[in-house]
């Protein structure tokens, strides 16, 4: 199946006893059995069923499928958020002593979760140029994975995914890619090489901002050694299910992050339409970019999509010739980003991206106000810095809000 039929078409393939098409919401927080005996096959995993919502629901198991299946993982786990995403996926193969190699301008969760990690004795190097010469002056004998979002916000830097997975493999480690900003839409990191991916399915696959998700996908393709990654011992027999296996037996089950039936279920109205939707956001994002960069009012429009950009060649070969949906840019002062935010019609003052609505924030005040001067120069953050997530309002009207405001 293409994608878009994939979207709807795609999923687990059962059919709803009484024909719905959408899959039913059960709202249940565990699962009954009529003999002890049928109970304990389940309790073993000699016979598949559902026992406690916290580890499994057919609700929650329905987006599972499918978000695997949009990223050519062999098995997904829906988490409370993206950000339990995240954490879930690198504490799931690091212990105490463990080092990571980061993107620089990460989101300002993971920054924040990185930083929590050092508590539990997990340090963290940041890649600033992001050359080969750099990534290898970082690994040391403890490295266990090197983590990356696709595009890095808001600094929007693109990765070249197939050529990191090269690097990173040669170390014997772990590519772990955040995709939350590009959506598998416009590119799969597990094609190009990434061994997990992770996603904020608040965003992107949500589109509608009806519910916090999360979600970890696994390739099946790293092969964990067993003297870097000891819980291989006890999870090798999963086979290439390992990670997933360790995973939902392990923390995902002991901290307690699953999602609610109600999310799973309004993530997956939501990704029904993500084709449609990335089509026309990211075919307005490059429109309000050149707008942007004709008006005399701003200056240093970031968008991969326009040619001047740093990052266009990579992003054009990545995303097969769309940019993504985010664009930056600066206005000369804290004041001038808040007069202009303020002056919107249209446009959403909002903290979250990915949205079928034109999303508006000033980062520096908002997202980043807890860093540093340093950290938020090395994340590309200025007090007088907009980051705008397009959506799919008519151009015409999103061009006339932008042009009274800066008017
Ligand atoms: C929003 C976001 C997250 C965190 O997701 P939540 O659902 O807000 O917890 C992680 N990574 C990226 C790139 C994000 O944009």
């Amino acid at each position: 199946m293409k994608f878009n039929t994939k979207l709807l078409h795609g999923y687990s393939g059962k059919k709803d006893c009484y024909g719905a098409t959408q899959v039913p919401i059960y709202q249940n927080s565990s699962f009954s059995y009529d003999m002890a005996e049928d109970l304990e096959k389940v309790f073993e995993g000699k016979s598949f069923g559902y026992l406690y919502s916290r580890i499994s629901n057919p609700t929650v198991q329905d987006i599972e499928i499918r978000l695997a299946s949009l990223e050519n993982g062999i098995g997904a786990i829906f988490c409370s958020s993206g950000m339990a995403a995240v954490s879930m996926a690198l504490m799931n193969i690091l212990q105490s002593g463990d080092h990571l190699i980061c993107g620089s301008g990460l989101f300002g969760g993971t920054y924040s979760l990185l930083q929590d990690l050092e508590a539990f004795g997990i340090t963290t190097s940041y890649l600033q140029k992001g050359t080969e010469e750099e990534f290898l002056s970082l690994v040391t004998d403890r490295t266990r994975a090197v983590f990356i979002e696709t595009i890095e916000n808001p600094k929007l830097k693109v990765y070249d995914i197939q050529l990191m997975a090269k690097w990173v493999h040669k170390q014997g480690i772990p590519l772990i890619v955040d995709n939350t900003l590009i959506s598998p839409y416009l590119f799969c990191p597990i094609e190009e090489g990434a061994d997990i991916v992770v996603h904020s399915t608040t965003k992107h696959l949500n589109g509608s901002g009806t519910a916090i998700g999360g979600v970890v996908i696994d390739s099946g393709n790293f092969t964990w050694d067993e003297k870097c990654y000891p819980w291989v011992k006890y999870f090798g027999k999963f086979g290439k299910f390992s990670y997933l296996a360790k995973l939902r037996k392990g923390l995902f089950k002991d901290i307690g992050v699953c999602n609610a039936p109600m999310n799973a279920y309004l993530t997956s109205v939501g990704i029904e339409t993500l084709g449609l939707r990335m089509e026309r956001e990211c075919e307005n994002a490059l429109a309000l970019a050149r707008f942007l960069d004709e008006n005399d009012a701003v200056y240093d429009v970031n968008y991969p999509g326009l040619l001047n950009n740093s990052f266009y060649e990579v992003a054009k070969k990545q995303f097969g010739g769309k940019f993504g949906t985010m664009l930056t840019f600066r206005v000369g002062s804290k004041e001038k980003a808040f007069r202009i935010i303020n002056r919107l019609k249209l446009v959403f003052n909002q903290a979250n991206l990915g949205d079928v609505r034109t999303l508006i924030i000033h980062p520096e005040s908002t997202i980043y106000q807890d860093c540093t001067e340093e950290e938020k120069r090395r994340m590309g953050v200025y007090e007088d810095l907009i980051r705008v997530s397009v959506g799919i309002e008519d151009f015409e009207d999103i061009v006339l809000d932008f042009s009274q405001a800066l008017a």
